[in-house]
């Protein structure tokens, strides 16, 4: 075969399991989309002949006046950004179709142009002195709008001036917006060359990964060089993207004065540095409970050597497929059990082909749930292989659904909650589709594959993104002192990274090295990671509330999610009983981990 082969198709019992973006918009060629477009730029040049010069202005705008803009911004960028939604949605979909790239550009361009009409209304806001603006975020009338007024002057210290506001929206287009799509073509195309019983066959991202969850070690080991063969044959080409979206962040710091470059995500995420830096290390004092967990699975698996493409191994060769007819089933059961309300709308999602799911060249990896816009609803992608942990993800992306579906009601300018609580609604969904799986196989042999299961994600949650989250700064601290590195650099930085958590219980190979290289969160969003360490530990105390309180809590809760970006988290969550600024909270997250591994090791002498 040549390299330029089309690998096989892959298929799944997920096979024509896509989803129906009929209700966005009827195809690719929709004139309406098109139509969206220009009114929404008309909308957009009337909203700045109204309201331009009168938000700053003696005394600040009267409340109703200032009601009435937010009303017109909220509804005209919903028509504005729908395009480029719809056109993100059919490039994950297949990105290596040019149509639908080239759609993705031209929304996104459009989008720009008349987002340019709409800049100056932020930064007239913020410039409204405190006292008034105080004034107006009390108002009875803009209730409603009072988180976004507020959210908004936070970020008052880090703009800029108009005019250069509108350059480096412009430039984004053909700088980081260019980059990070490079990326994502770039990785979805890729081939790795897995070389298994005397044969070499050109393999997918989403396909070599599923191999490293195979119960044959040959086919791990196998799949982990092919892996490490494919990135670094692109090794060239993926150091040059990250170092120029590493340095473009530092620029962007630079300019808007933030003192870390962990500063925007921690401002963007309404959290302050204190409650990353205690949940962090909180999570690294319990390195002990990683590597008690692995030297279980080093026994388990009766291998001398735990390397890394064994930390995935499933323990018993006999685990079951589960097909998408009863993955469906399981997840949909669970949501059903905690409120017939949450599973009436999960129901929703695979009924009226919300979903995407089975496999496909060109299909962007990883899984999703886009938020939409609030007069439609969520969608969802995945790539199902069939495997129970499909079934973990199906409920995790299940439980971003249900919150986006559940916060329409907020409006499209608070309907997004900050990413801390973003991962919330979905790992706690992910924990009630576990204890229906547990229901499902009580026997001991089961249950114990299962448990250890829930703690490898549980690991892969809180655990490894801590890790992702060090590499990151080590990375961007590496970039500035030492200017473009190399691939060896950050290979170096990130197995120093990854060195703590593994201990000398997991042998890392050399080729391990690289694998920094097919991940989006570096791309897409610098310092994402710690963001799913907070939703599952966070989660892990509100497991237990829910054990503690029962039904009296499941209102609550879904009262937590329909009240999506509307509220700063930790107010939010205050309301539940949740205290995130208490340092102490993070241990009992993670002392709930160390009681699985102390169960898994009781099973484990049991079988
Ligand atoms: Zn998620």
């Amino acid at each position: 075969m040549s390299e330029a082969t089309i690998p096989s198709r892959a298929s799944s019992s997920a096979d024509g399991v896509s989803w129906n973006l009929g209700d966005l918009y009827t195809g690719i060629d929709d004139p309406v989309i098109s139509r969206d477009l220009e009114t929404a730029l008309r909308r957009a040049q009337l909203f700045e002949s109204t309201y331009r010069g009168k938000m700053d202005v003696s005394g600040g705008p009267p409340a109703e006046f200032l009601l009435a803009a937010l009303q017109e911004l909220e509804s005209l960028s919903e028509q504005m950004d729908k395009p480029a939604i719809y056109a993100s949605l059919v490039h994950a979909a297949k990105t290596d179709d040019p149509r639908r790239g080239a759609l993705l550009t031209r929304t996104r361009e459009q989008r720009t142009v008349i987002n340019k009409h709409l800049i100056f209304f932020d930064l007239e806001w913020v410039k409204v002195p405190d006292d008034d603006a105080k004034r107006l975020i009390d108002a009875p009338a803009l209730a409603r709008y009072r988180h976004y007024l507020e959210q908004k002057r936070m970020w008052r210290p880090h703009y800029l001036s108009e005019p250069e506001e509108k350059i480096l929206d412009e430039k984004s287009i053909t700088g980081r917006g260019a980059f990070v799509r490079l990326f994502d073509e770039t990785v979805s195309s890729l081939t790795f060359p897995y070389e298994h019983s005397g044969r070499t066959e050109p393999i997918s991202l989403q396909q070599v990964l599923a191999k490293l969850y195979d119960t044959d070690r040959s086919v791990r080991k196998a799949g982990a060089e092919a892996l490490t063969a494919g990135l670094q044959a692109n090794g060239r080409l993926l150091t040059f993207i990250l170092n120029n979206l590493v340095l473009d962040h530092r620029s962007d710091c630079d300019l808007r004065r933030f003192d870390t470059p962990m500063g925007p995500r921690h401002l963007a995420n309404e959290i302050t540095e204190p409650v990353v830096n205690a949940l962090m290390t909180a999570a690294e004092r319990h390195h002990a409970v990683v590597q008690r967990f692995y030297r279980l699975k080093t026994q388990l698996l009766g291998v001398e050597t735990l390397y890394d493409y064994d930390r995935y191994a499933p323990l018993f060769p006999d685990q079951p497929a589960c097909e998408w007819a009863k993955a469906k089933q399981i997840v949909r059961e669970s949501y059903t059990a905690f409120s017939p309300k949450a599973g009436e709308i999960v129901g929703q999602f695979f009924n009226n082909n919300w979903i995407d799911a089975e496999l496909r060249q060109g299909k962007r990896g990883g899984a999703f749930s886009s938020s939409g816009v609030p007069s439609v609803h969520p969608y969802i992608l995945m790539s199902f292989t069939d495997k129970l942990r499909d079934v973990m993800t199906l409920a995790h992306e299940l439980g971003h659904g249900l919150h986006q579906y559940l916060s329409r009601p907020v409006g499209y300018l608070q309907c997004d909650t900050p990413l801390t609580t973003a991962e919330m609604a979905s790992v706690f969904g992910e924990m009630l589709t576990f204890q229906r799986l547990l229901q499902l196989y009580p026997e001991p042999r089961s249950r114990l594959t299962m448990l250890c299961g829930k703690i490898e994600d549980g690991f892969a949650t809180v655990f490894r993104q801590v890790v992702l989250t060090r590499f990151e700064q080590a990375l961007h601290k590496a970039r500035h002192e030492a200017g473009e590195l190399t691939t060896e650099q950050i290979n170096d930085i990130w197995m120093a990274a990854n060195g703590p958590m593994h201990g000398d219980v997991v042998k890392l190979s050399p080729g391990y090295g690289c694998w920094w290289m097919y991940i989006g969160h570096f791309i897409h969003s610098p310092f994402y990671c710690y963001a799913y360490a907070f939703g599952e530990l966070l989660v892990l105390a509100l497991v237990q509330k829910y054990k503690h309180e029962g039904a009296a809590f499941v209102p609550r809760y879904l009262e937590l999610l329909s009240s999506g970006g509307s509220d700063a988290p930790h107010v939010l969550l205050a309301k539940l009983g949740v205290d995130v600024n208490d340092p102490g909270f993070w241990e009992l997250g993670l002392r709930l981990l160390g009681e699985m591994v102390d169960e898994a090791e009781e099973l484990a002498k049991r079988l």
